[in-house]
């Protein structure tokens, strides 16, 4: 886990994959107060691309592309809550700003160094902050699907706190989260904003489904975040049905 970005090596992507569960199931909006000790770019006012179906062939992508492929997909999801907000009759604030980050306890949220292999949506400090070598790592293994995805949940994370949504448990956090990704994801493809490669979906699917079978991933055996078949579905039925399926009231 945790592997350097640029080794394709058979067999890693279920413990890739783990890492990305852990990240998904991540700090989520649980901290108090702090702001990031190095804040980024400020995202909100950055237009979105319209230009996010730039698909690369898994391997290619350097964290240079990287990074500007995932400041496209907050871009993409900062129009996708601003349009679905102004249908409810409200108004968006899109998340604060987004810092990639290299080193463990480079970004702090709520006085907490954020460790390397994870990305989170801090409340306190209303940013997404993630470790950007192992997302690289992580795209070039499993595709876009997992930029979108690691995005879409953690922007979820934002939303949820925008529209009030705290469950009493972390598995229900969690899994709503998925599914909004999935929306974002699903309503964006139908919508010809984005093209995922194809194969894309299965493979994260398979991907997803083969960390739940591995008896060695702690992770799990609390149960918190759900379990891989529950994930799955979770995000697959927001991808295939939007927002309607994911409970927001
Ligand atoms: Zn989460």
């Amino acid at each position: 886990m945790g592997e350097k970005a640029g080794r394709r090596r058979p067999g890693p992507l279920a413990g890739l994959l783990v890492a990305l569960v852990v990240a998904a199931g991540c700090l989520g909006g649980g901290l108090d107060q702090g702001e990031p000790e190095q804040p980024g770019p400020r995202r909100s006012g950055q237009p979105a691309s319209p230009g996010a179906d730039s698909t690369r062939a898994d391997g290619t992508t350097s964290v240079a592309e990287f990074k500007q492929d995932f400041s496209d997909a907050v871009g993409i999801a900062e129009r996708y809550w601003t349009d679905r907000f102004r249908e409810s009759g409200k108004q968006f604030q899109p998340i604060r700003r987004v810092v990639p980050y290299t080193r463990s306890g480079e970004v702090s949220c709520g006085g907490e160094g954020l460790p390397r292999n994870n990305a989170v949506y801090c409340s306190a400090g209303d940013f997404i902050a993630y470790d950007v070598n192992w997302s690289v790592g992580a795209f070039r293994q499993v595709g876009d699907a997992f930029l979108f995805y690691l995005l879409g949940h953690e922007y979820a994370h934002g939303v949820q706190v925008r529209l009030g949504i705290r469950y009493n448990f972390t598995i229900q956090q969690e899994l709503q989260a998925d599914c909004m990704a999935g929306a974002y994801i699903g309503d964006n493809v139908r919508s010809g904003t984005l093209t995922l490669a194809e194969g894309d979906l299965d493979e994260f699917r398979e991907g997803l489904l083969a960390v739940g079978d591995d008896p060695n991933q702690p992770w799990f055996a609390e149960g918190s975040h759900g379990t891989a078949e529950q994930r799955t579905d979770s995000f697959f039925r927001g991808y295939e049905n939007s927002l309607d399926a994911c409970g927001l009231g």
